[in-house]
C-alpha cells in the first residue's frame, strides 16, 4: 500500500532507480575487487581523469561523492601511496590542494573506465528517442533534487546560469547555451559540464 501522497507509480520509479543503482554499485565492486582498489578510489581516479584541475580539490571531491573530508583524504592518501596521483597547493588558496593523476594513474583510469560496459551494451538496444526521453526525465529529477537540497552538486544545464530553455522555435534544437552561444538539442543537455555556473536563483536557495 503506497504511503500518503506517494502514488504507486512514484514507488515503482524509486524502486526501479534503486535497482539500477544496485547494478551500478555491483559493477563497480567487481571492478574494485579485480583492480584491488576500493570503489571510492576508482571513482576518484575516474573523476580526476574527466575534470579540469579547478574541480579537483579534495573538498570538491568529498562534496561530489557525499563523503566527509577525512574519508576523502584517506582515499587520496592511499592513491598517492600507490603512485596514482600527486597533490599540489592551489596558487589562489595556499590552504587548498589540487589533485592530479600521474602517468600510472592515467593508465589505470583508462583501464577502469570500462567498469560500466555491461550497462552501455544494453543501452545499444534502445532508440535515440527513448534515450533522449530518459535523459530529459533524469535531468529534471536531478534539478528537482538539487533545488530541494538533496543533491548538493549538479553541474547540469538545467541548473546553469547560461541555460536558456525553449529559446528557439526549431524543435530539433529548442534550447540555448549563452556561454557557447549555441542552440542545444535535448540530447545535447549536459550532465556534468565543466563550464557550468549555478543560476543565481539556485545558488541563493
Ligand atoms: S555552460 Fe554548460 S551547463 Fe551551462 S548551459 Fe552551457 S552547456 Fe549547459
Amino acid at each position: 500500500m503506497p504511503k500518503t501522497g506517494i502514488s504507486e507509480l512514484d514507488e515503482k520509479i524509486v524502486s526501479a532507480l534503486e535497482r539500477l543503482a544496485h547494478v551500478l554499485r555491483t559493477l563497480l565492486w567487481e571492478e574494485a575487487t579485480e583492480s584491488r582498489l576500493s570503489p571510492i578510489q576508482i571513482q576518484t581516479l575516474l573523476y580526476l581523469n574527466a575534470h579540469s584541475e579547478g574541480l579537483c580539490r579534495v573538498g570538491q571531491l568529498a562534496q561530489e561523492f557525499g563523503l566527509t573530508p577525512a574519508t576523502m583524504s584517506d582515499a587520496v592518501a592511499s592513491l598517492e601511496a600507490k603512485g596514482l596521483l600527486t597533490r599540489k597547493l592551489c596558487p589562489e588558496d595556499r590552504r587548498a590542494q589540487t589533485l592530479r593523476l600521474t602517468a600510472k594513474g592515467r593508465r589505470s583510469s583508462a583501464k577502469l573506465s570500462r567498469w560500466a560496459d555491461a550497462f552501455y551494451q544494453q543501452l545499444e538496444h534502445f532508440s535515440y528517442e527513448e534515450k533522449t526521453q530518459a535523459l530529459q526525465f533524469l535531468l529534471k529529477l536531478i534539478e528537482s533534487l538539487h533545488r530541494s537540497g538533496v543533491i548538493t552538486v549538479a553541474r547540469i544545464c538545467l541548473t546553469c546560469r547560461f541555460f536558456r530553455p525553449h529559446a528557439h522555435r526549431d524543435s530539433r534544437t529548442p534550447h540555448h547555451c549563452a556561454l557557447m552561444d549555441k542552440p542545444l538539442a535535448e540530447s545535447d543537455l549536459r550532465v556534468d559540464c565543466p563550464e557550468h555556473e549555478t543560476a543565481p536563483a539556485l545558488s541563493s536557495a
